[in-house]
């Protein structure tokens, strides 16, 4: 096997808004959909981390926009639970569009403008510390310290980032929550937030069926700033663990 790097990714502009799928692939290890620069350094992380007793699941990967454009909808119509920042339950109804915006933007992102549209992120839990059939609930207590999946992310701050992972929403940024079970490829990410322009992300919208759109466009490029480009900067090293080997892995 000969060391090589990885051929440059470039993202369309359809690629990096969720209209595309070009970008995205499924293998039989990894029934999610992924980016498919992403699918083996994320198989490589999960052997590593079965070694060291972590099932490695995702619960979701690639979403595309009409994914996204259910959530953005269902929260804004009331059919979804739509929370505050404390976890408290909000009347979508009693609030001004901008204000209704602003609330589902704390947990959920504006179609279009989800880092899931990539095909680089992965929200993931372990496996092995819950009973089949559970339904990760995706709460900071789960991966707290105490939680079932707490030796897993104390597992990831440790080891993921050899294998070219980071987690964009560490802290609380004012944006957008933290969330420990939020993995970003940054090697590949980093491509596609390279080309993401405000301008694009508006030109979506534009043609879209989103619900509140008209407040969603006066506020998007303070949305923009706090919620799309707030994340934390990926490591500046590349993956050790991840270079090398052989390309195919389908
Ligand atoms: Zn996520």
């Amino acid at each position: 096997m000969t060391r090589r790097s990885e051929p440059r990714v470039v993202f369309s502009a359809d690629e990096m808004v969720g209209r595309a799928t070009s970008h995205i692939i499924t293998s039989t290890d990894l029934p999610f959909p992924v980016h498919r620069a992403v699918l083996r350094p994320f198989l490589r992380l999960r052997q590593e981390a079965l070694r060291a007793g972590f099932d490695l699941w995702p619960v979701s990967a690639f979403r595309d926009f009409d994914h996204q454009r259910r959530i953005w909808n269902g929260k804004w119509r009331g059919e979804r639970p739509l929370l505050g920042r404390a976890g408290e339950p909000l009347d979508a109804a009693a609030l001004s569009p901008a204000a209704r915006v602003r609330a589902i933007l704390v947990w959920s992102a504006v179609p279009g403008a989800s880092r899931h549209h990539w095909g680089t992120e992965l929200d993931v839990y372990d496996r092995a510390a819950v009973p089949a059939g559970y339904r990760p609930g995706l709460t900071v207590e789960e991966y707290a310290a105490d939680g079932p999946f707490g030796p897993l992310a104390d597992w990831l701050e440790r080891r993921m980032e050899a294998f070219g992972f980071y987690r964009p929403y560490r802290h609380d940024r004012g944006g957008v929550l933290p969330e420990p079970w939020h993995l970003s490829h940054f090697p590949t990410a980093r491509e596609a937030s390279r080309r993401l322009r405000l301008a694009t992300l508006a030109r979506v919208l534009q043609s879209a069926e989103v619900e509140g759109r008209a407040a969603l466009l006066k506020g998007l490029p303070v949305i923009y700033r706090r919620y799309v480009r707030n994340v934390e900067s990926p490591p500046r090293q590349r993956p050790t663990a991840a270079a090398g080997g052989a390309r195919r892995t389908d």
